[in-house]
């Protein structure tokens, strides 16, 4: 079963900010909402920097420092505001599209078992990685976007991009400065699965 291939637009507005005004666009996409965050001259910018970032309750509402969601969207917003533009797009797949509650347990499990992410996950009858990010390409695709420059470690987000039919002429890395001992271990899992862990690495794609 192929993916959709179009997403609806439901709703946009302005939408004032801590940061000031943004473009907020609500999109339907396979019985899931997908929120664009549009900033500055975004909709003018050639090869807008763009960010496809996965809800995360930990780090969004309770401060978490146990993973990197929150400086990763926080240095990828400072980016977008410095350079004068950059779209944002927000996934409903919080622990890795299997929901908040499967992130906390799988959380447990990995303390008591001494066992990473991934393990701990599947051990509980989840899949390791249930996110998909076909979405978001399609989304960009409908806003008009045909170049990118994509800010994300994960190479399975740029895959989704260029599936869409949009060129990723660069991503950068986004990490946050600190680490802590728990942060580490998250790092070693995403390095495992593929994801670029250096430091504010740009690359030309
Ligand atoms: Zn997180």
């Amino acid at each position: 079963m192929g993916s959709p291939v179009s997403a609806d637009l439901l709703a946009s507005r302005q939408l004032k900010t801590l940061f000031g005004a943004v473009d907020e666009l609500l999109y339907r996409y396979a019985n899931s909402d997908i929120v664009v965050l549009g900033i500055g001259d975004w909709k003018s910018a050639s090869a807008p920097l763009a960010r496809i970032h996965s809800a995360c309750f930990a780090a969004h509402y309770l401060w978490s420092t146990e993973c990197d969601c929150r400086e990763q969207l926080d240095m990828a917003r400072d980016h977008m505001q410095q350079e004068g533009a950059g779209i944002l797009l927000f996934l409903d797949q919080d622990g890795r599209g299997n929901g908040h509650a499967a992130l906390m347990r799988a959380a447990v499990y990995a303390r008591r078992h001494g066992c990473n992410q991934a393990e701990a996950y599947a051990s509980l009858g989840y899949p390791p990685d249930a996110r998909s990010f076909s979405g978001a390409g399609v989304v960009l695709r409908a806003l008009g976007v045909s170049a990118v420059r994509l800010m994300t470690n994960n190479p399975k987000k740029i895959d989704a991009v260029a599936q869409a039919g949009i060129d990723v002429v660069s991503r950068s890395v986004v990490s946050p400065a600190a680490e802590t001992p728990w942060l580490a271990g998250y790092y070693q899992l995403k390095a495992q699965e593929g994801h670029s862990v250096e430091r504010r690495e740009q690359e030309t794609l």
